[in-house]
């Protein structure tokens, strides 16, 4: 069957790339399955999208916050109507097996509906004046075209993080997708536009990072970027972004930590660390890649943990037997192969997994087995680097104060989790331990869209998303001072009304 040629979306008119050429989407469980052949759009693609959504921004700002939200109510409901159809699109396009792929767009739905809720809040601040007979208040005012550009790892998902808030806020939108994944993309796209979105408010322009992402973050007329991706690329689109002075927003990755105590529920323990360690084959920014065990039940926890592992079957993410599916693609099965070698080069005892998996159907795809190094050393490679793949590291600690110390040793703070029975040593991690993102006696992922995301040093840049957060990094603060006195009023030198 030929794969069908998508489009990119601007000014409400879908088109193809100026380049005229096209780039496939591959499903990782099966390379001989082409998605779609996407547009392998260049600057003049992002002209055109930034363009037009410059046009739009005037319009669109003063459609009342209520009136835009409603559009995405909409959104939400084709969203809960789509989910299985979309899910199994996911679990093809980007491999993750099909219960995670219908979390990611219940993750969309979640926010498209939390945030279609802040249509009626948006709130802003009103504070007495120091001077007499004059009004005072602050207003959010949306902050021009946002760029979105986002990762593969949640196709869905990430977007709707960025899009969704920048859109009821009064923004317009140009969306730069990952290209492992423009087909879910693009389904976001045409449920927005189904929604009701007016033409040009929300622009779609596929690509790959250099070629269509660079020119994007580079645009003087692009206010705000929004970013979620790797801390390399991450740094880069800072750097860009500063040139000109915009607003811009980093989600990058992390080397996230999961403390075992020798006080643990270890049954718990073991269930927190499969689940963050090979949910979605390790590739979440969230996913635990380092396991710090105090040594009393170093053995036990290891051996547990490993039976597991090798219990896990790998398979096509659409098989109800499946736990794990795919990594994304080749390069990246070999990324983390890598690391393998590098992990045993180092010293570091491999306790299971250790290759790319070749048996039966799963020979068709990029399937890693599940792998975990033990006798790992914080300062080792495969314990500060984010190998982001089901590798995982075994770090044995003495006592919490030195967990503590290891959780913080590496560049990254996103996420991070502890399990102990003991109140003041789940406190003290909470208090120590250097983080955005800290869970108790649960893994290190499953965020809920209604509080803040986000993580510090390489992690992010001090932003967050969601929660209340979510709206900050789409709108700009606008003070406002009414003078009813008739008279000028000098704030700071005039003294007001006297007692
Ligand atoms: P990536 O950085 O390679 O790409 C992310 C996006 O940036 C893609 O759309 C890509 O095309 C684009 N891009 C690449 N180079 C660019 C450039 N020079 N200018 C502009 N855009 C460019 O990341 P990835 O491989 O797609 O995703 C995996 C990474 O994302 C991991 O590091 C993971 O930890 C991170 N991640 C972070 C979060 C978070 O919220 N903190 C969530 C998910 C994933």
């Amino acid at each position: 069957m030929m794969a069908e040629h998508l489009k990119n979306y601007i000014d409400g008119k879908w088109m193809d790339a100026a380049t005229g050429q096209a780039f496939p989407s591959i499903n990782p469980a099966d390379k001989s399955e082409v998605l779609g052949l996407f547009p392998r759009s260049d600057h003049r693609d992002v002209d055109r999208a930034v363009e037009a959504a410059r046009r739009h921004y005037p319009r669109w700002r003063k459609v009342p916050a209520p009136r835009r939200a409603e559009i995405l109510f909409r959104a939400a409901e084709l969203l809960v109507q789509r989910k299985e159809e979309l899910a199994v699109l996911m679990t093809k396009e980007m491999g993750k097996i099909l219960k995670e792929s219908r979390g990611d767009v219940q993750e969309g739905i979640d926010m498209a509906y939390f945030i279609a809720g802040e249509g009626r809040r948006l709130l802003g601040e009103t504070t007495p004046s120091e001077l007499p007979d004059r009004f005072t208040m602050s207003v959010r005012v949306p902050a021009g075209v946002v760029a979105a550009i986002t990762p593969w790892n949640f196709p869905l998902a990430i977007p709707t993080w960025k899009i969704i808030p920048a859109l009821v806020a009064g923004n317009t939108v140009v969306f730069k997708p990952a290209e492992d994944t423009p087909l879910l993309a693009a389904k976001l796209v045409e449920i927005l536009e189904e929604a009701g979105l007016p033409p040009g408010v929300l622009n779609l322009v596929h690509g790959l990072g250099e070629e269509a992402g660079a020119p994007l973050v580079r645009h003087p007329d692009v206010a705000v970027v929004s970013f979620t991706g790797s801390s390399e690329v991450g740094r880069e689109i800072g750097i860009a972004a500063a040139a000109e002075h915009k607003r811009v927003s980093l989600e990058m990755g992390g080397k996230n930590a999961i403390v075992v105590m020798d006080d643990a529920d270890l049954d718990l323990a073991v269930d927190g660390a499969i689940w963050g360690a090979f949910g979605t084959s390790g590739q979440r920014c969230t996913a635990a890649s380092r396991l710090v065990v105090q040594k009393k039940v170093l053995k036990d926890f290891s051996e547990r943990l490993v039976k597991r592992a090798e219990a896990l079957r790998l398979g096509n993410g659409l098989l109800p037997e499946t736990e794990m599916g795919p990594v994304i693609n080749e390069r990246h099965l070999k990324k983390i192969h890598r690391y393998t070698k590098l992990g045993l080069k180092e010293g570091a005892k491999l306790l299971a997994g250790g290759d790319v998996h070749r048996r039966g159907d799963c020979a068709k795809g990029f399937f890693y087995l599940p792998t975990v190094f033990a006798d790992v050393s914080s300062k080792m490679r495969i314990a500060q680097e984010e190998i982001f793949g089901p590798t995982v590291t075994i770090i044995p600690v003495a006592d919490l104060d030195e967990a503590i110390d290891v959780v913080n040793s590496t560049r990254y703070g996103l996420s991070s989790a502890i399990y102990t029975r003991d109140v003041g040593k789940a406190f003290k991690a909470m208090r120590e331990i250097e983080a955005g993102i800290t869970y108790v006696n649960t893994s290190t992922i499953g965020a809920e869209v209604h509080l803040p995301f986000g993580g510090l040093r390489h992690s992010g840049n001090g932003r967050r998303e969601g929660g209340s957060a979510a709206i900050d990094n789409f709108t700009e603060w606008k003070t406002l001072y009414i003078d009813f006195s008739g008279r000028l009023q000098r704030a700071q030198i005039d003294e007001g009304t006297p007692l």
